[in-house]
């Protein structure tokens, strides 16, 4: 099918926002207010910290701040994905932090084992489904690597092109490593959205369309300020009104938008992902492709490719392109890029030419807070009062919950295993300010992309990188 036919009716809204299921919009803060913890930022990261502090201490007086609705930024449009990788992968963390990376890849297990409790335990209806992933190889080259990786104890299968074929069907394939215990799909608007009403039952205040401007110390306090659109009354005009939290503790959970503390600015830059979604497949479709088994797939390149089925047997498929925009900007305008979506929608055809007459139902976008080391840091300020975790990079839905443990024992004031952790006492590199990022971002892109011309092999620049803890492997 032409590209341009398939995308043309698809809505601009990210498929999973797309829902009857929306939550209503709750007031902004309009008055003064004392709370024992803080939370900026209504994505995973604020919502499962906002969980974990009432589960441990159900009397503590919680409030959550979101600038805009629950769950409308990156928790609500990635690809749903959830990983118990806290590291980007195990590779990336054995790079970065080799003396803790088999304590960190255990924590990273018990932190999805965690969030499978918490959904059973909450009831979540989240479309919570243990498929695994499967890493497919499109290239010769990409194929050893998944081979040697084989070890059926630990939960990891290789399929030859063959035995692949039987699986999932695509002419682009030669052999594919299936990762079946560390990765289970959920809808992630869903789950933001349950996350909310549980922590609401839990007693958490939530004010959605309240950003925080400015957070202060006031030594034994810290002052949050916030701003908030007021609808103007009888028709007249829109008003802001502003109310400070008076807050014993604060955590910041703001991703990728700008660090309400100084010292962690230039830490992350936004990098902008896009996906398509479908429309559902029919049974004659679902037939011809296979994939019973559901797996998430993500291909091996530097430019990678992910896509899973959604409950009601859409494909969702996303990445490849990876954009950044001069000066750090985040702007809705960045969420739609046609000749992105145009590239996806061919790819997807080479994938599954026997879905040649599927459309797409949905196309978007979003800012992905990418660090230089590809996984969540971790600082404190103000005597420990505040907490901020951010840099995700591409791998934040199971991590975020991590993230708010770790915040929670940070603002604890208590030594615990996770504040000793190397990885949440050390900082990545900041990224250089601009123009130095722009044209260091650009000439990574390119590298990568050559690399992957090029069996994978990494030019001096790739080398370069990797020597100083800044190189990227998909
Ligand atoms: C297209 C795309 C696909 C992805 N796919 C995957 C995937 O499959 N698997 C995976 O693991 N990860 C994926 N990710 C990454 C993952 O979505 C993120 O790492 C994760 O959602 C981060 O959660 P968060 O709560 O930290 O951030 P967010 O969801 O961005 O939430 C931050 C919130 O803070 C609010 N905020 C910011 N500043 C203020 C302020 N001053 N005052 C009040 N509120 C504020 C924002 O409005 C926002 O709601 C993807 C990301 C994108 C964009």
């Amino acid at each position: 099918m032409d590209v341009n036919a398939a995308l043309a009716d698809a809505s601009t809204v990210p498929f999973w926002l797309d829902s009857e299921q929306r939550t209503k919009p709750l007031p902004p803060l309009s008055h003064d207010l004392e709370a024992d913890l803080v939370i900026v930022g209504g994505g995973f990261t604020g919502l499962w910290t906002a969980l974990q502090a009432k589960e441990r201490d159900p009397k503590r007086h919680v409030v959550l701040v979101e600038a805009n609705s629950i769950g409308w930024a990156a928790s609500g449009r990635n690809g749903g994905f959830c990983a118990a990788s806290l590291t980007h992968g195990y590779d990336n963390g054995e790079s970065h932090l080799p003396k803790e990376n088999e304590r960190l890849a255990q924590l990273g297990r018990e932190n999805l084992a965690a969030i499978g409790e918490a959904v059973t335990r909450y009831g979540m209806d989240v479309e919570f489904e243990r498929t695994g992933e499967l890493d497919v190889a499109t290239e010769d080259y990409q194929v050893p690597e998944l081979r040697e990786a084989h070890d059926p104890e630990a939960g990891f299968i290789f399929y030859n092109q063959e035995e692949l074929a039987q699986i999932v069907k695509s002419p682009t394939y030669k052999g594919a490593l299936w990762d079946s215990r560390e990765v289970v799909m959920v809808n992630p608007a869903k789950l933001c959205w349950e996350l909310l009403r549980v922590i609401r039952e839990l007693g958490v205040e939530v004010f959605e369309g309240t950003k925080v401007t400015d957070v202060s110390d006031r030594k034994s306090t810290v002052q949050v300020t916030t701003s908030s659109q007021v609808d103007g009354q009888d028709g007249g005009q829109d008003a802001e009104d502003s109310a400070t939290i008076s807050a014993k503790r604060v955590a910041l959970a703001t991703n990728v938008f700008p660090s309400l503390l100084k010292r962690a600015s230039l830490h992350t830059v936004p990098v902008y992902d896009y996906a398509l979604m479908t429309e559902p497949l029919d049974d004659e479709q679902l037939e011809s492709i296979g994939w019973g088994g559901r797996q998430g797939i993500g291909d091996c390149a530097n430019r990678f490719h992910y896509y899973r089925l959604s409950a009601d047997n859409r494909i969702l498929f996303g990445g490849w392109d990876a954009v950044y925009h001069y000066g750090r900007q985040v702007s809705w305008k960045y969420d739609q890029r046609p000749e992105t979506f145009e590239t996806l929608a061919e790819h997807f055809y080479e994938t599954f030419p026997q879905l040649a007459d599927l459309k797409f139902s949905h196309k978007w976008g979003g800012p992905i807070d990418t660090c230089s080391r590809f996984f969540s840091f971790f600082t404190t300020a103000y005597g420990k009062k505040v907490a901020m975790a951010a840099g995700f990079t591409g791998l934040g839905v199971g991590a975020s919950r991590f993230a708010g443990t770790v915040m929670l024992d940070l603002l604890s004031g208590q030594d615990t295993e996770l504040t000793q952790l190397e990885m949440v006492r050390r900082m990545p590199l900041p990224f250089p300010p601009e123009p130095v990022a722009w044209l260091g971002i650009q000439m990574t892109t390119n590298a990568l992309i050559k690399a992957d011309g090029n069996e994978g092999r990494r030019g001096p620049l790739l080398k370069a990188l990797d020597a100083v803890g800044m190189g990227f492997d998909s």
